[in-house]
C-alpha cells in the first residue's frame, strides 16, 4: 500500500469518516468510472458516509428502546381493523406529537394491535432521531417502587423521564396499590410537558379510577396526561384468534366468548 494511500485512511479514521475509510477503494472506484465532477463526488462520499451514520445511530437507539419484539407500521394490516384511521396513525408516525410532547393513549381489548403499534410509532419516532424507552407498565412501577425502597427514586424518575418517548406498556391489566399509582403520578408529572408518553391500555379512560385505585391520583394522572393527548379506541377482535378462525381453528362463537373472558 503506498505511503499517500495510508495517509489518507490516518486522516479519515481522525475525521471519523469511517464509513468512507473502509469502502474506500470501492468508492474510488465507483467514483472513477462514474465521470462525476469532484462536487457531485464530494456528495456521494458523505452521503455514504452519513447514511452509515444514521444506521448506526437507529440501531444503538434501538437496543437502547427495549422493545418486546420488532414490528412495524408496513406490517400492520389495517383492513383488519377498520376502527383504526390509518391517516392518524400516519400523522402521528410523523413524530409531530413526540416533537410536541403530548401524551398519545392506545386503547382497547387484548389483541388487537395496540403493542404492534406502539413498538412501529416508537421505531418511526427514533428514525426521526428522537430517544425513545419501551417498559411494561408492571415493570416500570414494580422499578420505581423497588427505587424507592433503595433511596434512590429520584434517580430512577430521571431514567424514566429522560428518553424523549417513554412507551408504557399495559397499563391497567392489573389494578395499582395506591403507593404505586401515587409513584406513577410522580413519573407523569415529572415527564409532563417535557417528553411524550405513549401509554397501552385495556381499560377505557373512565375506568382509570380503578386501575389506579384513587380516583383523586387517577384524575391528577389524567388531568396531565389528556391536556395535550391524541386518544386512538381500537374495537374489534382480538388480531391472533381472527387468525386462528380463519385458519379454522376457532368458530364464530368461541371466539366471542373468548372476548368476553378477555374483557371481564
Ligand atoms: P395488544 O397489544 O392489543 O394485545 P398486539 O399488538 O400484541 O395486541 O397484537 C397481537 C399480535 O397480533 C401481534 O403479533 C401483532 O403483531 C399482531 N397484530 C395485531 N393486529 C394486527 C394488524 N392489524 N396487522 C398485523 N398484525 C397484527
Ligand atoms: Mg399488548
Amino acid at each position: 500500500m503506498d505511503l499517500a494511500h495510508e495517509q489518507l485512511l490516518r486522516m479519515l479514521t481522525r475525521l471519523k469518516l469511517t464509513a468512507i475509510r473502509d469502502q474506500l477503494d470501492s468508492l474510488l472506484d465507483e467514483v472513477g468510472r462514474s465521470e462525476l465532477t469532484l462536487r457531485d463526488a464530494l456528495a456521494l462520499l458523505c452521503e455514504r458516509e452519513i447514511s452509515r451514520k444514521d444506521q448506526r445511530r437507529i440501531d444503538m437507539a434501538l437496543s437502547i428502546a427495549k422493545f418486546p419484539f420488532l414490528r412495524d407500521l408496513a406490517g400492520f394490516d389495517f383492513k383488519a381493523q377498520p376502527s383504526l384511521d390509518a391517516k392518524q396513525i400516519r400523522e402521528l408516525a410523523t413524530g409531530r406529537f413526540v416533537a410536541n410532547g403530548e401524551a398519545l393513549l392506545l386503547l382497547g381489548p387484548p389483541g388487537v394491535g395496540k403493542t404492534h403499534l406502539a413498538v412501529a410509532l416508537g421505531r418511526e419516532a427514533i428514525a426521526v432521531g428522537y430517544s425513545v424507552l419501551f417498559v411494561s407498565a408492571t415493570a416500570l412501577v414494580a422499578a420505581l417502587v423497588k427505587a424507592q425502597l433503595d433511596g434512590r427514586l429520584d434517580e430512577k424518575l430521571t431514567h424514566y423521564a429522560k428518553p424523549k418517548l417513554l412507551i408504557v406498556d399495559e397499563l391497567g391489566y392489573l389494578p395499582l396499590e395506591p403507593h404505586a399509582a401515587h409513584l406513577f403520578f410522580q413519573l407523569v408529572s415529572r415527564r409532563y410537558e417535557r417528553g411524550s408518553m405513549l401509554i397501552t391500555s385495556n381499560r377505557a379512560v373512565a375506568e382509570w379510577g380503578t386501575v389506579f385505585g384513587d380516583p383523586v391520583v387517577a384524575t391528577a394522572i389524567l388531568d396531565r396526561l389528556l391536556h395535550h393527548s391524541h386518544v386512538v379506541t381500537i374495537r374489534g377482535e382480538s388480531f391472533r384468534l381472527r387468525e386462528k378462525r380463519r385458519s379454522g381453528l376457532f368458530t364464530q362463537s368461541t371466539t366471542a366468548k373468548a372476548a368476553v373472558t378477555a374483557s371481564a
